[in-house]
């Protein structure tokens, strides 16, 4: 997210949903210390905001994120959501290697995804 966008004005621009992420096999997600490449890492602000979904294929809506649940627990979005779970914020050795051999696209024959870029 990273920007004000028409629906809401509250994203804070921290940048850290615009982090690369993994949906484990149990649905828990995982923070990478990979910033996407349309990430300004100074300003934190999307670089490519309002053709985003265009240039970017994984980047999430707003509404996509929030069902996966891809914003740490203090994003504005969710901090006041019931039940809400947020990525995990640490990764393990485990988590990368996974990251590298996944091949950057999701199951098509129905499978849930398991691993997501952004
Ligand atoms: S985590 Fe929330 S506050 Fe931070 S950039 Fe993403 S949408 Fe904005
Ligand atoms: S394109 Fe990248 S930097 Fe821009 S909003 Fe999407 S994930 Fe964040």
């Amino acid at each position: 997210m990273a920007e004000k966008n028409d629906k809401e004005d509250i994203c804070r621009q921290c940048g850290r949903c615009c982090c690369a992420k993994l949906i484990l096999d149990d649905n828990e997600i995982v923070y990478l210390p990979y910033p996407c490449p349309y990430l300004d890492e100074h300003t934190r602000r999307c670089t490519v905001y309002e053709r985003r979904h265009a240039v970017n294929p994984n980047c999430l809506t707003l509404d996509e994120g929030i069902r996966l649940g891809v914003f740490p627990a203090d994003c504005p979005y969710v901090a006041d959501l019931k039940g809400y779970r947020p990525p995990r914020e640490q990764w393990t050795q485990q988590d990368l290697e996974l990251y590298s051999e996944w091949g950057g696209e999701d199951d098509a024959d129905g499978h849930r995804n398991t691993r997501r870029k952004f």
